[in-house]
């Protein structure tokens, strides 16, 4: 079963979203777990303290290599990456998750305050991957979204597989525009190539469709579609 182990300093923030929906069935079926480890229990100190001031000056507080390495070693049996939310690291995708989904697991390591100790990432050759150009104030909600992304592409947890393969970013195209009754809503009719029950016709519009959003609203991946 696929094993999704959080290190973080608010371990109460889990499963958080992933108790809902397609997550949070799949949770209960027993078709991924979720481990959850306090990084503050590894401090030795009496008050609990994590972290310090940064070598060199500079703002906020750096979590501490050596608490942070206790917190890691307590996790065993874990044969899959390990992973610390950053900024800086390798941008999050579908084809990522993809591949994380193929692991047996995944060890999140989750940032606060201003980072980790550098020494705690080389020692452990810990890789890191960002949810995108932006700063959080922590790595949680960043987990929740790689464990989101990675958990619906698990065996059995989605009931139609072949509803992911023509999600957006299936051979890098976005998913073509969706309707649902009424037919006619406020005066906008539903295509009526969908209503025609000819699956080749549909298929066909459905290409020609997810070509067009993709060429107006991603040129990065048009260009990339292109290419392939
Ligand atoms: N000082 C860091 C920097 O400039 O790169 C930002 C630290 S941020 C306030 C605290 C934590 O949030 C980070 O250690 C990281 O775990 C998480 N985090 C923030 N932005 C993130 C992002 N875009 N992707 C993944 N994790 C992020």
């Amino acid at each position: 079963m696929w094993n999704a182990t959080v290190l973080s300093l608010f371990p109460e923030m889990f499963p958080g979203t992933l108790a809902f929906s397609i997550a949070g069935k799949a949770l209960v079926n027993n078709l991924w777990s979720l481990n959850t480890i306090n990084i503050r229990d590894f401090s030795n100190d009496k008050n609990g303290k994590v972290d310090d001031v940064p070598f060199g000056g500079g703002h906020g507080m750096v979590l501490k290599p050596e608490v942070l390495d206790r917190a890691l070693k307590s996790v065993v049996d874990h044969n899959g990456p390990r992973i610390y939310l950053s900024p800086r690291g390798r941008k999050f995708d579908q084809s990522f998750a993809k591949d994380l989904s193929k692991e047996k697991g995944v060890v999140f390591i989750c940032g606060r305050y201003e980072g980790v100790d550098e020494r705690f990432l080389t020692h452990n050759d810990i890789q890191e991957v960002s949810v995108g150009d932006y700063v959080l104030s922590g790595g949680e909600i960043g987990a929740q979204l790689i464990m989101d992304a990675t958990i619906r592409l698990l065996p059995n947890v989605i009931g139609n597989s072949k509803g992911l393969v023509e999600e957006s970013f299936e051979g890098d195209l976005l998913e073509y525009p969706l309707y649902t009754q009424p037919r006619v809503w406020n005066g906008i009719e539903v295509p009526e190539v969908l209503l025609s029950g000819d699956h080749k016709k549909i298929e066909i519009w459905k290409i020609k469709m997810s070509e067009k959003i993709t060429k107006l609203k991603r040129p990065d991946l048009w260009s990339k579609y292109i290419k392939s």
